[in-house]
């Protein structure tokens, strides 16, 4: 089976490797038909988000089809299509039983793509309490966005706006900035997206949620969305990290300052502010308890399109055009702004035979 494996910053092979089995009595081997490129993928590959381990198998957003199972495996069957949910948690650490089991402390050497082979890959292997079925009727590419759906539940969960009338802004119209846009308006919350890659914003604009709407800047969000330029910013998402700085004095008071980016970078803010106005500043990582399920059933329901945030399927040995459509230059070395109208990049191992 080939798999992508990661050295260290920038450097990624195709390598082929012996077929997963399973090995112990749970274990489920998955092949993979789609894997999503994440922002952490993105992170990980340049180097500003250090956190994989060298030489493991990438890739973390995926769907597929049982290949065989261990013994006492009896919820999946050889053949059911599945998501794969990639962040297993042990249940039993102070972190699981005190309803954080984003920060599982028995997690390193099980986060898949991290530090536990991963799914940019023909095979993967875990155990079966982290597949789900997904129904005949929902597309496996569609169901491979479970998981940052998840992530972005594991987010609005988090935020408890003042009123359903809160001015709502999401930065970044990426496959995370406009999950969210989803999520949000599933809660009664009409989000402004805001978004400066016109290629991004061409392909947002018609895969938002009825009363979301996706802007060139903050101005015209406050202008168009909000029919008001001096709109107050009561709820911020901020998909891109470096937006905490410039925003937070402007937050309305009560506001909240959601960062979900995972790109390094130093702020510095005012203490005196947060008191003073009453501001919330919260962060969000991963899936939380039952969250997976949550994203499962909203996009099995149809509630979120996920199938239409799907710019690009790729197969697999051409991973370095999926990592280049969202700006990701393998061969230079060198992060560009995006100039392809991309969304969620998908990668599949098998090219010819994929088409659900
Ligand atoms: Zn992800
Ligand atoms: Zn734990």
């Amino acid at each position: 089976m080939k798999a992508l494996k990661f050295h260290g910053a920038w450097d990624l092979t195709l390598t082929d490797l012996l077929d997963l089995e399973p090995v112990g009595d749970d274990d489920v081997v998955v092949e993979v038909r789609y894997c999503g490129i994440c922002g952490t993928d993105l992170g990980i590959v340049t180097g500003s988000y250090p956190v994989a381990v060298s030489g493991v198998t990438l890739g973390h957003e995926a769907t597929g089809l049982v290949a065989a199972t261990g013994p006492g495996v009896t919820s999946v069957r050889v053949g059911d299509r599945v998501v794969i949910d990639p962040t297993p948690y042990c249940g039993r650490c102070r972190m699981c039983q005190t309803g954080r089991i984003n920060h599982c402390v028995n997690k390193h050497g099980t986060e898949s793509g991290v530090s536990y082979d991963g799914a940019f890959a023909d095979r993967y292997r875990t155990t079966s309490a982290f597949v789900h079925p997904v129904p005949d009727h929902i597309p496996l590419r569609a169901a491979a966005l479970t998981e940052p759906l998840s992530c972005v539940i594991s987010g609005v969960r988090k935020i408890r706006p003042p009123s359903l009338a809160a001015n709502t802004y999401v930065f970044g119209a990426g496959p995370l900035g406009l999950l969210y846009a989803w999520a949000l308006s599933l809660t009664g919350l009409t989000p402004a997206v805001v978004e400066c890659s016109a290629a991004r914003l061409a392909f947002a604009h018609d895969r938002l949620p009825a009363r979301a709407g996706c802007y060139p800047s903050l101005a015209e969000a406050r202008a168009r969305h909000f029919n008001d330029p001096q709109a107050s910013l009561d709820v911020v998402v901020d998909t891109t990290s470096v937006l905490l700085e410039p925003l937070l004095p402007e937050l309305a008071c009560g506001g909240t300052f959601l960062s979900i980016g995972l790109k390094r970078h130093l702020a510095s803010i005012d203490p005196m502010l947060i008191a003073d106005r009453s501001l919330s500043v919260i962060g969000s990582i991963d899936s939380t308890h039952g969250s997976f399920a949550e994203a499962l059933h909203l996009i099995t329901s149809g509630l979120v399109p996920a199938h239409r945030l799907v710019s690009h399927v790729m197969p697999l040995a051409d991973y370095r055009k999926g990592f280049e459509a969202l700006g990701c230059e393998l061969d230079h070395r060198r992060m560009t702004p995006s100039r392809e109208a991309s969304c969620k990049v998908l990668l599949t191992p098998d090219a010819a035979g994929n088409t659900q």
